[in-house]
């Protein structure tokens, strides 16, 4: 016999349906593209997301197609990012810095039937129309008078629309369907720092799942009183799943549009937004502690301040701590929707650890035979994952290494457990340095690093070395105005790490190329300066 509840499906929709019914007057604050800040109140969002059903609908859309979306942080997104699976379509957010094949291989392996694209990203979408077979028509999300007839004249065979003008005239109610919860409901690519980028499905169960656990308490932390701050792309894993969450509880949305990466636009919304939690990798945070330290400012009110998708240094730590902020590392990754672990916390040895999992996910390290190992704060062995949210497969590639028996996913991260469960993660197994057959943190040597004086990030990568096959080489930015000593900078490792640790050499370089999530690309320094010497 069942439990004596219904068995009622986890539907996204519902997140808006309870957003508007409870929490009608708070808002989300949207950035347009000329820096206006626009307000909408969850009651308005929800009649502008069923406009949209309607328009979606006129337009013939099918259950189970996909709708692409470029766009930025905005309230135009988000209404995507709720009109799209209500109505049993999945909600494909394309990141629009990828390369042009990247972008071309992702709208065709999604099987893309509409495509909305800010009119800032014409330039680069335009050429690949053509070769985009399943493709019916394009959604620029602008206003009428921002439409240009030379975009129309390119592919004429596709059908064209303004965003506003769709949605103009249709009622602002909507019949939602209820869905199986297992339906899919949005996809994201991993941006591919090996082969081809690769497609997560995930459903409507998973992203109402993620979203409640991303509000607990020692997560996100998220109620009605917050405002959140999205700094991290919506293009990108659903933009941590804070649009969702916050609907979900209540809270404020801030939405920076393409102002994403400028220090005065956010420090100006986190002080007018009275924002107390944002989200962001480490480069965007330090172009806000850039912007803020250069105009003495502090935040006007405590601020969470989330860092993800790479490591949180004690310099960064430490930065956003003297700006008054509340510091949670927190772990996760495309396929993991993304929030795996989040240090609430943050004491002692575990002040940069991105802390414990999260309810609902499982975490073990194994070895290379794939045997697990003790949670014992030493064993390193490579991360594995399972959980309601973390994938099961990459679209239409059947047998992926990464997926293991009993639902486990292969992280490609290399860590440690505690016994408590607090994670370090020592690695990327792709970005370790493998001495003369023992391994080097590329991740700890980079923490040594950014702790001296005037750097401003620094990043190891492997060096091919005749005798010990690799050698760890250290690339540092400076910070304005500051030069940097190769000689001190390597003897400042003394003491700190093992001797064989310590880089072989140090190169100050102008900026670090950046992946098309914004960290460190280290793919393209290893074929820029991992050359051997000869
Ligand atoms: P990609 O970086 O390939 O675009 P993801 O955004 O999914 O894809 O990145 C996930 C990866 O980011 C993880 O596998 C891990 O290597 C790294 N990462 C995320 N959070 C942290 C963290 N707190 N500390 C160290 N590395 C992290």
């Amino acid at each position: 016999m069942n439990g004596l509840v219904p068995d009622r499906q986890l539907n996204i929709v519902d997140i808006l349906r309870h957003a508007v019914a409870v929490h009608g007057q708070r808002q989300v604050v949207s950035v347009d593209a000329h820096g206006k800040t626009q307000r909408c109140s969850y009651r308005e969002l929800g009649g502008r997301v069923a406009q949209l059903a309607r328009a979606l609908t006129d337009l013939g859309v099918k259950q189970g197609e996909c709708v692409s979306t470029l766009a930025w942080n905005d309230q135009r997104h988000l209404e995507l990012y709720f009109a799209v699976p209500a109505l049993g379509l999945i909600c494909h957010t394309v990141n629009p810095r990828l390369f042009s094949e990247q972008l071309s291989y992702i709208l065709a392996d999604a099987n893309c039937r509409w495509l909305f694209v800010d009119p800032q990203f014409m330039p680069q979408i335009l050429p690949l129309l053509p070769n985009l077979t399943a493709l019916k028509g394009v959604v620029v999300l602008t206003e009428p008078e921002q439409m240009q007839g030379v975009w129309v004249e390119s592919a004429p065979a596709l059908q064209w629309h303004c965003y506003d003008s769709l949605l103009l005239g249709q009622a602002d109610s909507f019949e939602w369907p209820t869905l199986n919860e297992n339906t899919p409901s949005g996809c994201c690519y991993t941006s591919g720092t090996t082969g081809n980028p690769k497609g997560v499905l995930y459903s409507h169960r998973s992203t109402v799942l993620h979203s409640m656990a991303l509000a607990l308490p020692d997560a996100g932390g998220l109620s009605a009183d917050d405002a959140a701050l999205v700094i991290v792309p919506m293009f990108h894993v659903n933009g941590w799943g804070l649009p969702y969450a916050a609907l979900m509880v209540g809270a404020n949305l801030i939405l920076p549009g393409r102002f994403m990466g400028d220090g005065a636009c956010l420090a100006k919304l986190i002080d007018t937004e009275a924002v107390t939690i944002a989200a962001g990798v480490p480069t965007v945070w330090q172009a806000l502690i850039a912007h803020m330290t250069k105009h003495t400012r502090v935040f006007s009110r405590p601020l969470k301040c989330m860092v993800g998708g790479a490591a949180c240094t004690e310099k960064l730590r430490a930065d956003l701590e003297q700006l008054g902020g509340q510091v949670r590392p927190a772990w996760g990754m495309t396929e993991t929707s993304p929030v795996g672990a989040v240090n609430r916390a943050g004491h002692g040895r575990h002040r940069l650890s991105p802390g414990q999992p999260v309810f609902g996910v499982e975490l073990r390290v194994v070895d290379a035979l794939g045997q697990t190992l003790p949670n014992d704060g030493e064993s390193s062995g490579e991360l594995q994952i399972r959980g309601p949210w973390i994938a099961r497969g990459y679209i239409g590639k059947k047998d992926a290494d990464e997926f293991l028996e009993d639902g486990w996913f292969s992280t490609g991260d290399v860590a440690c457990l505690f016994s408590d469960g607090h994670l370090h993660i020592t690695d990327r197994a792709k970005d370790v340095i493998k001495s003369g057959g023992e391994w080097i943190s590329s991740l700890a040597l980079e923490e040594v690093a950014s702790g001296y004086p005037g750097v401003a990030a620094a990043a190891v990568i492997a060096m091919p070395h005749p005798r010990w096959d690799e050698r760890p080489l250290l690339l540092v930015t400076a910070l304005e105005q500051a030069t940097i000593d190769q000689d001190n900078l390597l003897r400042w490792f003394d003491g700190k790490v093992a001797k064989w640790w310590q880089p072989d050499a140090v190169k100050v370089i102008d900026t670090f190329p950046l992946t098309a999530t914004g960290k460190v690309d280290k793919k393209v320094l290893r074929q820029q300066y991992a050359i051997p010497e000869s």
